[in-house]
């Protein structure tokens, strides 16, 4: 039996065994649904994402152009840590480049939302972990002079179990990003161009 095989039956007996859900027609694949779906979220090799991700995040280039980038809003879905239930994630991201000698080292834009895509498919996370393994990725990668992220997330878990849609708002600023100035630039580029979640 393989080890898929051996975990469709586990689930089999929590739903028709602790739960008492009826073996009927409409739950009998129910098994097999739930892990594949959750295969979906917790990456069944989690190095071959690490090496994805490396992978992407070495395709930087030179910019002449060391003036902040932002892209927001970038949006992902990743399952919470306690209930495996989806969060759905609004993100803003921005970054100075680093210099180097008279050019900036930059990544492209749609790499970062392909990045972010795959630290959501790694594994489920809380909100707090996964805004950290974003900033980890990009410093590893750009090294920049700084980069502000605000992470909004509306999770299921709450929403339907305590019938309540209140959204939790994660950041971290790093580098220039803790100088008041530049935070309130990415602030207020964020609000001016309704692109943020502020
Ligand atoms: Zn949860």
């Amino acid at each position: 039996m393989t080890n898929k095989e051996q975990a469709i039956n586990k689930i089999s007996e929590i739903l028709y065994g602790y739960l008492k859900i009826p073996l009927s027609d409409e739950f009998k694949d129910t098994p097999k649904r739930i892990i594949s779906a959750w295969e979906e979220f917790c990456s069944l090799e989690p190095d071959k994402i690490d090496k994805e991700i490396e992978k992407i995040t070495e395709t930087v280039f030179k910019t002449d152009n060391g003036g902040m980038i932002i892209v927001s809003p970038l949006t992902v879905t990743a399952l919470c840590a306690h209930h495996l239930f989806p969060i759905s994630y609004q993100i803003s991201f921005g970054y100075i480049p680093r210099k180097n000698k008279n050019t900036f080292i930059a990544i492209g834009l749609s790499k970062i939302l392909e990045v972010i895509q795959l630290i959501a498919r790694k594994r489920p996370h809380g909100q707090e972990n996964f805004t950290k393994s974003i900033v980890n990725v990009f410093e590893k990668a750009l090294n920049p002079q700084g980069m502000g992220i605000i992470v909004l997330g509306v999770h299921e878990c709450i929403r339907c179990r305590k019938n309540n849609g209140f959204k939790t708002i994660t950041t971290s600023m790093q580098g220039s990003f803790t100088n008041l100035k530049t935070r309130m630039e990415f602030l207020e580029l964020l609000k001016k161009n309704d692109v943020g979640i502020v």
